[in-house]
């Protein structure tokens, strides 16, 4: 099977991860604050605080933004639930806003029309590695004083043209906080692993604090005088979420290749458009002006929805490893519950919506296999039928 996607690891990560090995550090040494300075220098933002999932980085950026009960966020129903997850961990509301039809991503106008007076924050999710429009979203946000959270988990080494200038996403310039996860799906890996950017001194101490149980040894920091050199204090509810040192030096090696990485996601890319452009069956991704993808997923839109369970489970039969990037959120058991289906372009990008195989590790003859057999199937279901 070739799968939708695969992490890269070569002889420098694993030499890497083993001189850390060897160190007498595994955890809550210096390799963390290394990989942050690095991520932080990468994206052009001032600080990093790496967490030990994209996850984890979620939640200590809704917690850094305060956000609480009777809060309501408005993000996206096309993401990994996590996006709408670590909102009701604060015990606050996810209201889901649709998406423009074609790069999947929230549509700005309907944020705007959602917004109420317990409206606290947006989430927007870069599906894909396709920058959301981050500088229409910043203006309603500033419009209306609320806080945005960019999950950039698909869009590490993903751009974005502001201004005449070329931006990476992470930069946190449109946005409050941008999250990455090192999934080993996404654009680098630290097997588990995730980061929140900022440019916000204040917002950075929130999310240290967070990552560490809410306890800080900063002499600055402390309410009470210290009690001797052993004090340190607690001061709000967190989590152990850190990451170990062996996974930001893997991190830290990885991030050496990411340029590399998007170089083969967007030849690839490229590859699959100049291959599939103008076919009868489906519509290859949209790259907007403003935007050039980290390319994390490749895609595809069936014309015909009726044919996505036959298309799908067709090319997993012949060795493609296919995915459906999603289900929309408000449609899981869990939420299904609480909040009624309400976007329809989202519904109907999920009724045609097929990840078609990419990954830097890719091989040229690989690519060509996919497209054959996508071509195969499609062409099968036309002569005979979809039964
Ligand atoms: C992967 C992902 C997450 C969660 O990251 P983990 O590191 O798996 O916890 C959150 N949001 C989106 C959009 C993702 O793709």
């Amino acid at each position: 099977m070739i799968p939708y996607t695969r992490h890269y690891i070569d002889e420098d990560d694993i030499a890497e991860v083993v001189k850390t090995l060897r160190s007498a550090w595994l955890t809550q040494g210096q390799r963390p604050e290394e990989f942050e300075e690095q991520l932080a220098g990468y994206c052009g933002a001032s600080y990093a605080v790496v967490f030990n999932s994209g996850t984890a980085a979620l939640h200590g950026a809704y917690f850094a933004a305060a956000l609480g009960r009777g809060d309501e966020v408005i993000t996206t129903p096309i993401t990994f639930a996590a996006t709408a997850n670590a909102v009701l961990y604060l015990g606050a509301e996810p209201v889901f806003a649709d998406i423009e039809p074609d790069t999947g991503n929230i549509d700005p106008a309907a944020v705007e029309s959602l917004i109420t007076t317990k409206t606290r924050l947006i989430a927007s999710v870069d599906y894909a590695g396709h920058p959301a429009n981050c500088i229409a979203i910043h203006k309603i946000a500033a419009k209306h004083g609320l806080t945005i959270v960019e999950d950039a988990c698909h869009a590490l080494g993903a751009m974005y043209l502001a201004d005449g200038n070329w931006r990476r996403t992470g930069e946190s310039i449109y946005s409050h906080m941008s999250v990455f996860s090192f999934h080993p799906a996404k654009s680098i890996t630290t097997g588990e692993g995730g980061a929140v950017l900022t440019n916000n001194k204040a917002l950075y101490n929130k999310l240290r604090l967070f990552r560490q149980h809410g306890i800080t040894k900063s002499i600055e920091a402390f309410h009470y005088p210290p009690d001797g050199d052993w004090y340190y204090e607690q001061q709000a509810l967190g989590y152990n979420y850190r990451m170990t040192d062996f996974q930001a030096a893997l991190g830290i090696s990885q991030l050496k290749k990411l340029d590399h990485f998007i170089e083969r996601r967007r030849e690839i890319a490229a590859f699959y458009d100049d291959t599939f452009r103008g076919n009868p069956y489906f519509d290859i991704p949209v790259e907007r002006d403003y935007a050039k993808s980290a390319y994390h997923l490749y895609p595809i839109r069936l014309k015909d929805r009726d044919k996505k369970k036959l298309a799908f489970s067709r090319l997993r039969e012949k060795g493609i490893g296919v995915q459906c990037h999603y289900i929309p959120v408000y449609n899981h058991p869990y939420y299904r519950t609480r909040y009624k289906a309400q976007c329809p372009n989202a519904d109907d990008f999920y009724q045609r919506q097929i990840s078609i195989p990419i990954y830097p590790a890719m091989a040229q003859k690989d690519t060509q296999i996919v497209s054959d057999k996508i071509r195969e199937v499609f062409e099968e279901m036309d002569n005979y039928g979809t039964k």
